[in-house]
């Protein structure tokens, strides 16, 4: 995983992967997402390390780049 450092309270935009890839038995397959990288938008920083997971497998995505926005979102 890149060594990547956020501020904490801040909306980022991220490239994450999914790297479930199951076990091989019909009960645990891979993942839709293994292997496919995709973009995610305005990921909050929490206390200063943003959790994503993967939607189908609920596991924790890798965070493959990570990119300040700016100007950050509004947030009511
Ligand atoms: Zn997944």
């Amino acid at each position: 995983m890149p060594d990547l450092t956020y501020q904490p309270a801040t909306y980022y935009t991220v490239m994450v992967r999914c790297n479930t890839a199951g076990d091989g038995t019909e009960k645990h397959p891979p993942c839709v997402n293994y292997q496919r990288e995709w973009q995610v938008d305005e990921v909050y920083s929490n206390a200063g390390q943003p959790v994503i997971q993967c939607g189908p497998c609920q596991n924790l995505v890798e965070i493959l780049a990570a990119t300040k926005m700016d100007p950050q979102p509004e947030v009511s």
